[in-house]
């Protein structure tokens, strides 16, 4: 099981970032399958699953078992990771410039469009080499703008030759749930069952490009920008995996998880064997833009009256928040309501709220309106 040390240029005098990279199987082989947990550096119940998937993969590994090539990252953001302020961890935001670490990577389909001009034959068998080495050309030649950039460009160069990117993530106060890009579902179907998604949604693009639109988008965007790549399958599968909320972090919850992870890419082919038969499916599939992301009104102490997997009516109350200060507690609570027909999917994990956070999320089956370019939490 061989284990780099891949070093981001240095942009601190004094100061060396790197990151563990362990590579399972054959490099070349496929399919191949990438997956790292951390981007997100403060969001440590992923990285325990990917912990327990490097324990897991390792052993497959010994007994022969791997048939593509996977390249693990466990803890994915050095940057992040060591960003605190007053003992608190703060890994979800450049501290330099205030950016988001999972926006902003490059939209490599526009950049990778110039070198497929007139060399693509509309057969995927023969296309599909082609556009993977033009995006790790693309990604060459992209310029990185600071440190965490060049965070990015190491990150996605790993992976933007990948069959299977899976980017590991939590939420608040939330179940197991999933990110796709809509034009891999239904065929990602088999990804839901075998990690137990109780959320799947899905976006064409759900804008900020975080790590795994990057990664699958230019698959669908390239037909857009040329006539010759009409023919294009969606050659990667990515998506975002939330494992559950920022307080689940368990052992055995964890080693169970990646031990449902290796029974995914056993089915896909990836590790040899027998990955018995597909569970059920938790949850449909849908739309991002149908997600109710409830805001606060007013600043407070919330109280919730609803559940996660909770069904709920628009109009329907999902809380209280309370003015502790107020001058008569009889007037002290503001109610708060959802505006969709869904289920009750994540909720905010601190009992304070100001205005405008987001309380609670409802996915439901219909796109709502004015949800605008942005339907992801913050960019
Ligand atoms: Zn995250």
């Amino acid at each position: 099981m061989p284990c780099d040390r891949v070093s981001l240029p240095r942009t601190s005098i004094g100061t060396d970032r790197f990151v563990t990279v362990h590579r399972f199987g054959r490099p070349g082989a496929r399919p191949k399958a990438y997956i790292q947990a951390g981007l997100h550096a403060d969001e440590m119940p992923s990285v325990l699953v990917a912990h327990h998937l490097c324990r897991q993969l390792g052993a497959a590994d010994a007994e022969g078992r791997i048939i593509g090539e996977i390249v693990l990252l466990p803890l994915a953001n050095p940057i992040g990771l060591d960003q605190t302020l007053m003992a608190k961890p703060l890994g979800r935001f450049t501290l330099a410039d205030g950016r988001n670490f999972n926006r902003d990577f490059p939209d490599l389909a526009a950049l990778a469009a110039p070198r497929l001009s007139g060399r693509l034959t509309g057969q995927p068998e023969a296309d599909v080499p082609v556009v993977r080495e033009a995006l790790l050309r693309a990604m060459a030649d992209w310029s990185a703008n600071g440190e965490a950039d060049d965070l990015r460009k190491l990150l996605l160069t790993l992976a933007i030759d990948a069959d299977i990117v899976l980017d590991l993530h939590c939420d608040s106060v939330a179940p197991v749930h999933l990110y796709l890009g809509t034009p891999l579902w239904p065929d990602a179907e088999d990804l839901a069952r075998d990690i137990g998604a109780q959320a799947t949604l899905l976006a064409e693009e759900s804008g900020g490009m975080p790590f795994d639109e990057a990664c699958s988008t230019p698959w669908w965007r390239l037909p857009a920008r040329l006539p010759d790549a009409a023919n294009l399958p969606p050659a990667c599968l990515a998506a975002t995996v939330e494992y559950r909320g920022m307080a689940d972090v368990d052992d055995e919850l964890a080693q169970a998880d990646a031990g449902r992870l290796v029974r995914f890419l056993t089915r896909r082919g990836v590790v040899d064997g027998d990955p018995g038969p597909l569970p059920p499916l938790p949850a449909p599939a849908t739309p991002l833009a149908g997600v109710d992301m409830i805001r606060a009104p007013v600043a407070g102490l919330v109280v919730f009256t609803v559940s996660l997997g909770d069904r709920v009516s628009a109009g329907q109350v999902i809380g209280e928040i309370i003015d502790p200060a107020a001058a008569d507690p009889a007037h002290a609570r503001t109610v708060v309501r959802t505006r969709a027909d869904g289920t009750v999917w994540s909720l905010a994990s601190h009992a304070w709220q100001y205005p405008g956070n987001i309380l609670a999320k409802v996915a439901s089956p219909e796109p709502l309106p004015d949800k605008g370019a942005f339907l992801l939490t913050a960019r």
